[in-house]
Formats: C-alpha cells, sequence, structure tokens
C-alpha cells in the first residue's frame, strides 16, 4: 500500500439503505433517477406492486408489476422486507436483491413511502438513512401532479388529499430536503450520501488500514 494513493470508498464498507420518501408530485423520482445515474455505487431496489403499469414505465425497472394473489403470496413467504398499502393498491421490497446488495458493500435507495421506511427501521435500523423530500409549495404540487398527467383525475385529487397527510411523517426522517430546484435536491442527497458513507462504523476495512499506516506499509 505504500506510495499509493487510498480511496477511502476502497476501504470495505457496509452498505446503507438510503430512503427517499415525499408525497407523491414532490419531485422524488427525479432526485432518484439522476442519483442512480450518476452514482455506480448505488442501485434501486425495484418494488413489487399490484398497481397497473403507466405509460413508459417498464416492467422489472420501475417495478415488478404483479396481481394480488401473487403479492400475497410473496408476503407470506417472507419475501417482502416490507409492504404497505398505498392508496388502493399494494407495494413491497422483495428481500433477497437487497440483502445481496448490502452483503456486497452496496447501497440500495428505497423510493417507498412511511409506512415501509417505518417497517425498514425496525429490521435494519443502522445502515438506515432516511430523506424526506417536501415540495415547495401547495401549490407547485397540485401543478406538478396535473402536468404529470398520468393518473385519471379522480386519482390526482385523492394523491393531493393525502399528499398533507404524508408529510406529516417528515419528523421521523434523518434528513429533510425542500425541493425548490431540482439540480440543488440532486446535490444535496448526494451530500447526504457522501457524509453517511464516510460514518466510521461503516468503514469496515478502518483498523487493517491504520494498521498498515501505523507499521509504516
Ligand atoms: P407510485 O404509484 O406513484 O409509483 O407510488 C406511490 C407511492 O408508493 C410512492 O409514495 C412510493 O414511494 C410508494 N412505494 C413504492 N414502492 C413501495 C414499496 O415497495 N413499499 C412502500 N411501502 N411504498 C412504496
Amino acid at each position: 500500500m505504500s506510495g499509493d494513493k487510498v480511496d477511502p470508498f476502497n476501504i470495505k464498507r457496509r452498505g446503507l439503505m438510503l430512503v427517499l420518501s415525499s408525497p407523491s408530485g414532490a419531485g422524488k423520482s427525479t432526485i432518484a433517477r439522476e442519483i442512480l445515474a450518476t452514482d455506480p455505487n448505488i442501485t434501486l431496489s425495484v418494488s413489487a406492486t399490484t398497481r397497473p403499469k403507466r405509460p413508459g414505465e417498464v416492467a422489472g425497472l420501475d417495478y415488478h408489476f404483479v396481481d394480488t394473489s401473487e403479492f400475497n403470496l410473496m408476503v407470506n413467504r417472507g419475501e417482502m422486507l416490507e409492504h404497505a398499502k398505498v392508496f388502493d393498491n399494494y407495494y413491497g421490497t422483495p428481500r433477497k436483491p437487497v440483502m445481496d446488495a448490502l452483503a456486497g458493500g452496496r447501497d440500495v435507495l428505497f423510493d417507498i413511502d412511511w409506512q415501509g421506511t417505518q417497517q425498514l427501521a425496525e429490521e435494519a435500523k443502522d445502515d438506515l438513512v432516511r430523506i424526506f423530500i417536501l415540495p415547495p409549495s401547495t401549490k407547485e404540487l397540485e401543478e406538478r401532479l396535473k402536468r404529470r398527467a398520468q393518473d385519471p383525475a379522480d386519482v390526482v385529487a385523492k394523491r393531493m388529499a393525502k399528499a398533507a397527510d404524508e408529510m406529516s411523517h417528515y419528523p421521523e426522517y434523518d434528513w429533510v430536503i425542500v425541493n425548490n430546484d431540482v439540480n440543488e435536491s440532486v446535490h444535496q442527497v448526494r451530500s447526504i450520501l457522501t457524509s453517511e458513507r464516510l460514518r466510521r462504523s461503516r468503514q469496515l476495512g478502518l483498523g487493517e488500514f491504520v494498521k498498515h499506516l501505523r507499521d509504516g506499509q
């Protein structure tokens, strides 16, 4: 190791679970996409859902689209890390891909609601980093939901009504970002991710590294 520059991220570390939650329309998906596209060390946890596929969504990439009996089967077999009913559909996080990624030292990003976040907190408190994204205003939230226009009008109205309820859960999160500007928000999420990766408790190889340093190697 002598003379070589050390990349602290090459020191073995435990993967972390980065949760992004927000009322729908606050811009969370855009932020998540940008983080995933630019950071090779984090992968998306692809949820299973019983809701119908929206135009442009890709099965297996955005969601695993399943019917209710398949969903229940997964839950009963203990294959879900967490699951919840959100609006009128069921959503859940398949356990195995998450565990495999974490064991391999890779971080996992979760786009899940507050109910799922509470369940993850019970299962994996030390590995969890929770970020809540707030919209800049109610008006902006409504406009974003309408602009998206992928859901029927009654669904948009229902999601608006639910937004206030969702937002009341922000105190259960470690970090809160007001999404005034998507680039700024992405930068803020990246900063959090970097800081959390550098936590001493997550850098498992530090003892060995410092021993090398002390031995003058
Ligand atoms: P959408 O239908 O708009 O994709 O998602 C609706 C809500 O369900 C979002 O708040 C999203 O974060 C949440 N969600 C998506 N996947 C999961 C999941 O696996 N578990 C939980 N608890 N919530 C999820």
